[in-house]
């Protein structure tokens, strides 16, 4: 099924993202891992690809698993260090393995990592547009950023690089985390005014260790309210208070969230199985239309 599909036809969704191992001999036990959160039966689950792509294989054979488990999957493909022929390879088996629905990404840009002439993709955009050539039978999403891409100058900017993006094909987007609901109100009303009408699911990341904020942070270029800084002060240091109380503001920040009348929700699970339940727990009746 489409993802398009599910977030039209639901009015509420809650999806997860999982990533594969980075060696083989660890793919059965992502693979428990996945079978484990569709217990939870998310509306769909995506699975992140290796930056740099060298474990594609991997992430084709978890959204496998994901579809084994009756749960739609959404297997993400980036393109800035692969070929055109890399890129036609992937799509074809993801095709050939039933995948219906690929979040399309450039990826980072690798440290020292130098564009040249011969450089195929540099944007997300050509991935989309790509993608549709090979398969125009795909459901494609795209990324966005609700606290702005890190190498953007401006809003403006980004939005309108967006908008580009969305009007290739895109048919729905899916935020970096955010920490700050407000961030995301904001950024939703930015991009209709823009006239980016797609549904937009927004990213909630459960911080459950104080070191996991930190790269999340550098990662993500969002901003951390003072809440949960002081959040962190308090419990950061006690592995299992840290964890509840991550947990709870996530929770909360769904709850919030929904209250705001934003029905598509998906959770960087971290391959978490445990806080994925207990978040889906903490809104069992919520979602429950
Ligand atoms: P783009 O849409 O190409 O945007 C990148 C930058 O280029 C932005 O600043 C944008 O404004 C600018 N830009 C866009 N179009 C143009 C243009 N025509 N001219 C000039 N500038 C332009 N990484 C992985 O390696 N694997 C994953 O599985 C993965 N999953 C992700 C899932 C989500 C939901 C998110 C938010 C990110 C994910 N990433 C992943 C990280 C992502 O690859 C990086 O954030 C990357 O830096 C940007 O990817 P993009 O697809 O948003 O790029």
């Amino acid at each position: 099924m489409k993802i398009s599909e599910i977030l039209n036809n639901n009015r509420v969704t809650v999806s997860f993202e999982v990533f594969p191992p980075k060696q083989w001999d660890k793919i059965e036990n992502t693979k428990q891992i996945v079978a484990k959160m569709c217990e939870d039966a998310p509306s769909f689950m995506s699975v992140t690809y290796g930056a740099a792509g060298t474990t594609s294989g991997f992430t084709t054979e978890i959204a496998s698993k994901i579809k084994e488990c009756g749960v739609e999957p959404l297997s993400h493909l980036t393109c800035l260090t692969s070929t055109r022929d890399k890129i036609h390879q992937v799509v074809n088996e993801l095709s050939d393995n039933g995948i219906e629905n690929i979040l399309a990404l450039r990826g980072d840009i690798p440290q020292g990592f130098e564009f040249s002439q011969k450089q195929y993709f540099t944007n997300a955009y050509q991935l989309v547009n790509e993608i549709k050539s090979i398969n125009p039978n795909f459901c494609i999403g795209a990324a966005c950023y609700p606290e702005i891409h890190p190498e953007s100058k401006n809003r403006v900017e980004d939005i309108a690089h967006l908008k580009e993006k969305v009007d290739c094909g895109v048919e729905f987007l899916t935020s970096q985390m955010f920490f700050d609901n407000e961030k995301f109100f904001n950024f939703v009303e930015m991009c209709l005014i823009k006239g980016i009408d797609v549904p937009i699911i927004a990213g909630i990341m459960p911080i459950t260790n104080a070191n996991q904020i930190k790269r999340s942070i550098e990662l993500s270029n969002s901003s951390v309210p003072t809440k949960f800084f002081r959040i962190m002060e308090r419990f950061g240091d006690d592995p299992n208070k840290m964890k509840q109380a991550g947990i709870i503001y996530a929770t909360e920040q769904i709850i919030d969230l929904m209250a705001n009348g934003i029905n598509n929700i998906h959770i960087y699970t971290m391959n978490k199985p445990d806080v994925a339940n207990a978040i889906m727990r903490g809104i069992s009746e919520i979602i429950n239309e």
